[in-house]
């Protein structure tokens, strides 16, 4: 068995992973990021793409934005087109003076693979027989194999970054986790196409159910239909999707629609899911392993980021300043973020979408609900605000 002593250990090499072994690389912290897939798994996976303005500052200052500056799209917002009302802008620039980025998870994990590569962030993928212990006293040991040998690391804490199905945030006793969750009667078929997107990111609501188009690059776009869940990929050819999705749409939204061949097409169901506390002894959580967002309201990837800000500057003044400060309340810090967070998500999706539920008194409410935003400036100052996440990243 090989033994290692390091620092942190960083259970799981996506973006939070990824971006938080870097950060503590570059500030002199010794760190293993441990990754269940292959390198290849994780860079094929298509998911979030669009970036809160305190996201693209904090990639820029982590030296991770120069592509993300060269082929992301600024955006001021995103609009909302309403089946029989005028459509409208959540209008970030407008009443923030900041702009989103589009700018896909894809290009962003292979933004941060790249940099470790050059770092040199100590890494092992395809690992099996995760174990870890001891993280309720001074010095946990993890144990793992990989390429067949084993490997025992004695670190000072464990972070797991392990996303939603990880196995991180079990390590917090029962009798103390508490989990909130909220399973959302339907999903999102999403599809990727080698093709111009449209002029704005825009949220459909139409009375057959939720549509979204989405932007990755100048010629990369991703579109959405709301589907049950019981259909998968399989059930969806191309023509039954772009026949769902433009019916949905209003004519000026699908004039400006240029349809293709699919690329890629998967089916993610809604939901939302908060762990209690994002630490336990010497385990912290951050990212999907302790919180999931419907994707609507686009904060998954933001708040993974959000939890990576505060957490890396929370490890670097303990390991520099011995100031511990920081990482004391950083369960705490976290959760006030994530929880204004799922309060936008949850509010998007519930005015958006159509539930199987849905009754005329739902479809009034929701319509009063639009109508407010349409009439009222404050509403939609505030609403600006929720959506862009501040002062989630920027206080
Ligand atoms: C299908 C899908 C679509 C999405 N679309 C959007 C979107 O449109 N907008 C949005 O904002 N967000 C979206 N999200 C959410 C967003 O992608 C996530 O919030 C983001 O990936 C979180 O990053 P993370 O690093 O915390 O977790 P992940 O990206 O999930 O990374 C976790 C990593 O941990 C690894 N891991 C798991 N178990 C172990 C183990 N035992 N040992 C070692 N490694 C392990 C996993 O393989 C994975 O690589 C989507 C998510 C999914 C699944």
């Amino acid at each position: 068995m090989q033994q290692h002593r390091t620092q942190v250990v960083i259970v799981g090499a996506g973006p939070a992973g990824m971006l938080l072994g870097l950060l503590l690389e570059k500030a002199g912290v010794d760190c293993i990021v441990l990754e269940r897939r292959s390198r290849e798994h994780v860079l094929s996976r298509i998911r979030a793409g669009l970036l809160e303005p305190g996201a693209v500052e904090f990639l820029r200052d982590s030296g991770v934005g120069e592509r993300m500056d060269q082929i992301g799209r600024p955006r001021d917002g995103t609009r909302i087109a309403w089946q029989g009302r005028p459509s409208f802008m959540i209008n970030v620039k407008k009443w923030t003076g900041l702009e989103m980025m589009a700018y896909g998870q894809t290009f962003l994990t292979e933004d941060l693979y790249s940099m470790r590569e050059a770092t040199g962030t100590p890494y092992f993928d395809q690992i099996t027989d995760l174990e870890i212990e001891g993280i309720d006293g001074t010095r946990p040991e993890v144990s793992f194999t990989t390429a067949g040998h084993s490997v025992r690391v004695q670190c000072d804490f464990v972070i797991g970054c392990d996303g939603a199905q990880g196995p991180c945030s079990q390590l917090i006793p029962e009798s103390i986790r508490q989990v909130y969750e909220r399973k959302f009667p339907f999903g999102w078929l999403g599809i990727m196409v080698e093709a111009p997107p449209i002029d704005d990111f825009t949220y459909i609501r139409h009375e057959t159910g939720f549509a979204l188009a989405a932007q990755r690059t100048p010629m990369l776009s991703r579109y959405y239909v709301q589907s049950r869940l019981d259909e998968g990929p399989e059930a969806w050819s191309d023509d039954r999707f772009w026949d769902t999705f433009l019916g949905r749409c209003p004519p000026e939204i699908a004039a400006q629609v240029t349809t293709g061949p699919s690329i890629e097409k998967s089916l993610a169901a809604l939901r939302s899911r908060v762990v209690e506390p994002m630490r336990w002894g010497r385990l912290f959580l951050a990212g999907d392993a302790a919180h999931v967002f419907p994707p609507t309201g686009a904060k998954g990837l933001n708040m993974a980021l959000s939890d990576i800000q505060l957490l890396s500057a929370a490890l670097i003044a303990h390991f520099s300043e011995k100031d511990d400060r920081l990482l004391d309340s950083y369960s705490a810090d976290a959760l006030s973020r994530v929880w204004a967070a799922q309060h936008l998500s949850w509010r998007m999706t519930k005015l958006l979408h159509i539930f199987p539920t849905d009754d005329p008194y739902d479809r009034k409410i929701r319509q009063a609900e639009y109508d407010l935003i349409l009439k009222s400036e404050e509403v939609q100052r505030a609403l600006a605000f929720e959506y862009a996440g501040l002062p989630n990243l920027r206080g």
